[in-house]
């Protein structure tokens, strides 16, 4: 689901989640963050201060932990570029790391379909090993899921593009499609409201 007005979204949400990779975490396959544009990390920040309650923060501090992220000479200073979103609410996501994909990791694409088709059997994800990481995929969908509905968030700025996260666009068999990623499908068709950074910001043409 897109709303009306993204930024509307975030203001009006008690809490909501966010792609981690969007706040700076480096949790990326390749290793790297992709931080936000400045405008939503911005609307991130100006959102009230209101502490998560002590074991939520340490539920997230142990996913991440459990994450198996070895990043090339980079400790993944979760805890310490979370901290200012936790204080406002925002729960930072990953759904390939909370599946158990480690990172660094090999980078995965779509054959036959997104993650819409990938969820009803039609599709598949393949990494660059040639190894089938659909169901770690569909796994650390539904973790991110759980996790957003025990705590009452209600909607999920994600990143464009990503297998997992993509709202609008994913890469399929070698091309850009219009589709959605596993996590973006599984957290839509479940009514929480998704939208891209690129909702925000629109890349330039
Ligand atoms: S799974 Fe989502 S949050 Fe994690 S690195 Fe990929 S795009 Fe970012």
């Amino acid at each position: 689901m897109t709303p009306t007005s993204p930024l509307d979204a975030i203001a009006r949400a008690s809490r909501l989640a966010c792609s981690a990779c969007l706040l700076g975490v480096r949790c990326r396959y390749d290793g790297a963050t992709r931080t936000a544009p400045a405008p939503l990390l911005d609307a991130l920040l100006r959102r009230p201060i209101v502490p998560l309650p002590q074991a939520l923060e340490r539920a997230l501090l142990d996913l991440f932990d459990d994450a198996r992220c070895l990043n090339a000479g980079h400790a993944l200073h979760f805890g310490q570029i979370a901290s200012p979103f936790l204080a406002r609410g925002v729960l930072p996501i990953c759904p390939e790391l909370f599946g158990g994909l480690g990172c660094p990791r090999p980078a995965a694409d779509f054959i036959g379909g997104d993650g819409e088709a990938l969820t009803q059997s039609r599709a598949r994800l393949v990494d660059r090993l040639g190894q089938d990481v659909s169901e770690a995929f569909a796994r650390g969908a539904r973790v991110a899921l759980d996790l957003i509905q025990t705590n009452g968030a209600t909607c999920a700025p994600l990143k464009e593009g990503s297998p997992s996260c993509g709202v609008h666009r994913v890469q399929c068999d070698g091309v850009k499609i219009q589709g959605r990623g596993v996590a973006a499908a599984i957290l839509g068709r479940a009514g929480i409201e998704t939208f891209s950074e690129e909702d925000i910001v629109p890349p330039r043409a």
